[in-house]
């Protein structure tokens, strides 16, 4: 059967505009290698614990599978407000101006967020290297992601942010720990960024999926610790291995809140309520062995590649953005598709970024193929 559809015309600007050739690229070697070593993937390696996926499976049994409210089920939202007054001070009563609400996903949060607050023609400030979606979101919101150039360190100061502030600015994104550096924000820089917001009344959004994913002596820090005026944005699925359920939430001023909530309604309606029940009890889960565990990797990228690379250390999340060899005269594409052709699988630093010059390791996998990867990087960086 031959198609009648005229796609050119029929697909929007907004879907043509956003840029995947990149992770395009990256998925096409994956499928290219047979067993790979793969330092390519953004997600835990570990499985749900035993007593969140027992309460999926009671959650189900006991029916909970309607609709819920738009914000979120009582008891799920009852544990982000003691967390959140616990992290920040923030009350959320009545007749406070914060309020929060369950999200499908970070990304969820995230898209809601843009939508909200980015009307056609306004900026974004978010930092280069970026976490992918944030230059799409803002295309999709009809505005436009100005990239705040962090290189070489990856700090995004509120120095460098003000170079890029203009009469259009709506927002700054913030992500600490970040993907795809690991670099973690100090108590001074956030405080720093946080201040700089509020005197130029632009909404401050940090995304905080990474948060609890910190090396000790680096400590992560929210600017909702100093300010009001934060939108913060945070997710279940890096931090109990369960990204696929799509759980994620915000908390901010009240207002913009309400306006994320109308959004939701009129579209994805509620988060998952199976996954809403079952996470109930996800703040009481002992995290110190997993964070342990990335340690050690994190320890060993730096001991691999940290002597022929310049690698800045990271202090959270699970990704390490080595910077190629200038002397290798490679960018990143070629040195991935190189990695590939010795079975190692990492992305090209221009998924994430104007430049290519670095590419990224993910060290959510096991020890032994993370061994064994970094081994083959090493011999292909010398
Ligand atoms: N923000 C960052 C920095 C991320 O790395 C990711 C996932 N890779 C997300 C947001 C989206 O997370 P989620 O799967 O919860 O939507």
């Amino acid at each position: 059967m031959s198609s009648s559809l005229d796609i050119e015309r029929l697909l929007s600007e907004r879907v043509k505009d956003i840029e995947t050739s990149g992770i395009r690229r990256a998925w096409a070697l994956s499928q290219a290698c047979k067993d790979p070593i793969n330092l390519s993937i953004g997600q835990p390696d570990f499985c749900v614990d035993e007593t969140i996926k027992q309460a999926a499976i009671d959650a189900i049994l006991q029916d909970n599978n309607g609709y819920t409210n738009t914000a979120g089920i009582d008891a799920l939202l009852q544990t982000i407000y003691n967390r959140l007054h616990s992290q920040f001070g923030w009350e959320f009563t009545e007749e406070s101006n914060l309020a929060a609400m369950v999200t499908s996903g970070t990304a969820g949060a995230l898209t809601l967020a843009f939508l909200t607050v980015l009307n056609p023609g306004d900026e974004i400030i978010v930092p280069d290297p970026y976490f992918v979606i944030y230059p799409s979101l803002a295309r999709i919101a009809e505005a436009k992601a100005v990239l705040c150039d962090t290189y070489p360190d990856f700090r995004m100061t509120a120095e460098r942010i003000e170079k890029y502030i203009t009469e259009k600015t709506k927002a700054v994104l913030v992500n600490s720990p970040a993907n795809p550096t690991g670099v973690v924000l100090t108590a001074n820089e956030m405080a720093d960024i946080a201040t700089l917001c509020k005197e130029h009344g632009i909404l401050l959004i940090t995304d905080e999926i990474y948060d609890e994913l910190v090396f000790s002596p680096a400590k992560h820090v929210s600017p909702a610790e100093t300010s009001e005026d934060v939108l913060v944005v945070r997710g279940y699925g890096k931090t109990y291995g369960c990204t696929g359920w799509r759980m994620g939430y915000a908390a901010g001023p009240k207002q913009i809140i309400d306006g994320m909530l109308k959004l939701k309604q009129q579209t994805f309606v509620c988060a998952p309520s199976v996954m809403q029940h079952s996470l109930i009890g996800a703040f009481d889960v002992d995290l110190t062995p997993l964070i342990e565990r990335f340690t050690d990797r994190r320890d060993m990228v730096v001991e691999m590649l940290g002597d022929i690379t310049e690698l800045v250390i990271p202090e959270g999340a699970f990704y390490a953005f080595p910077k190629i060899p200038e002397g290798l005269n490679m960018c990143g594409i070629e040195f991935t598709s190189k990695a590939a052709d010795h079975n190692v699988l990492v992305i090209q630093g221009e998924v994430f970024s104007n430049l290519d010059t670095h590419f990224r390791i993910s060290f959510a996998v096991p020890d032994d193929k993370l061994e064994q990867g970094l081994s083959v990087l090493r011999k292909l960086l010398q």
